[in-house]
């Protein structure tokens, strides 16, 4: 095998490396990541505390309706047991009575109000405990998944990294040297392949004396344009 084929196989073993060494990093990223299911639960304690309060609310109307109807009967226990005669103090006891009663009905009326509130409030919570419920179950499903991905992926990886070691082992030091520098520089392509005569590397025409050599020589050729290592399959 010329050394142009070795090392082309190598950088292909580099390349996917690199592509599953990315695909992990990305993997591992969205493990234990759940935006949508936080901020549903967020949503969800928000719409929790809103029925509390209209609870609290509810029972504080209602015993105001309450104690507003004890002060009436209280009242006309007064207005009509027969112990007050006095006009004058039975038309304020009759004042006192109708403005309680006034204020009982608004009461009344907060609290049916509250109620209607109360009724969208607790159908709200349902849908976002809903919500909340099936988001988890996704979000359960695809970290299983992911786990599963990242699992493939290691095993992958590690086989690949094995058969770099193997491959790398089998080319010499200063190819290898110089294979690792046009790396770096080359976006970790440094092998061309040639096709028709033309380097893939830099889509130039390579020169016939260039050419054969690439064919012909044990050693390395690289191109004259792009310094790429250049290999003839
Ligand atoms: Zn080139």
């Amino acid at each position: 095998m010329s050394k142009g084929r070795q090392l082309y196989e190598l950088q292909e073993v580099d390349l996917e490396i690199e592509a599953k060494r990315e695909a992990l990093s990305n993997v591992q990223s969205r493990l234990g990541q759940s935006h949508a299911l936080d901020e549903a639960r967020a949503n969800l304690a928000t719409q929790k505390n809103c029925v509390d309060e209209l609870n609290a609310s509810q029972r504080a109307g209602e015993w105001e309706v309450e104690d507003l109807r004890t002060k009436v009967a209280v009242i006309e226990q007064k207005l009509y047991g027969g112990t007050v005669k006095n006009p004058k103090e039975l038309a304020s006891l009759h004042e006192q009575a109708e403005h309680l009663k006034k204020r009982r009905r608004e009461e009344e009326d907060k609290v049916l109000d509250i109620m209607t509130e109360m009724d969208a409030a607790q159908a709200n919570l349902a849908m976002i405990s809903q919500k909340v419920k099936s988001l988890k179950k996704s979000w359960k499903e695809e970290q299983a998944e992911l786990s599963r991905e990242q699992d493939r992926l290691s095993t992958n990886l590690a086989n690949l990294e094995q058969k770099r070691k193997d491959l790398g082992s089998r080319v010499d030091a200063a190819s290898l040297r110089l294979y690792e520098e046009l790396r770096t520089k080359k976006q970790g392509r440094a092998v061309a392949k040639v096709e028709q005569g033309m380097c893939q590397g830099c889509r130039i025409v390579l020169p016939v004396r260039e050419l054969q050599r690439a064919r012909a020589s044990q050693e390395l050729v690289q191109c004259g344009n792009c310094e790429r290592i250049l290999y003839v399959s």
